[in-house]
């Protein structure tokens, strides 16, 4: 069993709405126990300005799935809601699902980059991740409450 934190964030058609749904959704994944949700926060657009703000959340999830196994599920979840892909980077979104961690496994390849490249930057994950796991541990020895030192909440509040 593997112990994975996924990353939820969505800015169009009722974003609190799908980030429940989703969640929902993961609690269903085959061979895998929902364990616990973050709360659920607003944050300011990465990118662009000129796009609602988004919500995020973070699930942790026990899985007998390998993580590309896993990421087939959350793919499939995001394509549920909708979400096309139109090129534009960190453009709006349906839904966005992000592997962040796998246990302690670090993972590189044509379709997975595990941690999440982005998890030591972004407070819409820190946060969350901290009101599951507050000792969490990167591989690379770093505590996730380490990261909040550098990276402020920056507008983001809890619902
Ligand atoms: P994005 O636009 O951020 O959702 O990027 C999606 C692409 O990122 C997909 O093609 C994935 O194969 C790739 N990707 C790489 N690492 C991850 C990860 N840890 N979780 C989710 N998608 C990932």
């Amino acid at each position: 069993m593997a112990f994975c934190y996924i990353g939820l964030g969505a800015n169009l058609n009722d974003p609190v709405s799908t980030v429940k749904i989703a969640l929902h959704e993961m609690s269903l994944i085959p061979q895998s126990r929902f364990v616990a949700a973050s709360k659920i926060y607003v944050s300011k657009p990465m990118g662009p300005a000129d796009q609602p703000d988004y919500v995020n959340a973070v699930a942790l999830i026990e899985t007998q799935l390998n993580a590309h196994q896993l990421f087939e599920y959350t793919c499939r979840i995001e394509q549920d809601h909708g979400r096309t892909r139109n090129g534009e980077h960190w453009g709006p979104r349906t839904l966005d699902l992000d592997i962040l961690l796998f246990d302690q496994d670090i993972i590189d390849d044509d379709k997975l980059t595990v941690p999440h490249y982005g998890i030591k930057d972004r407070e819409f994950v820190i946060y969350p991740l901290l009101d599951i796991s507050p000792n969490l541990v990167l591989p690379c020895g770093t505590s996730i409450e380490s990261l909040t030192e550098n990276v402020p909440l920056n507008g983001m509040t809890a619902l």
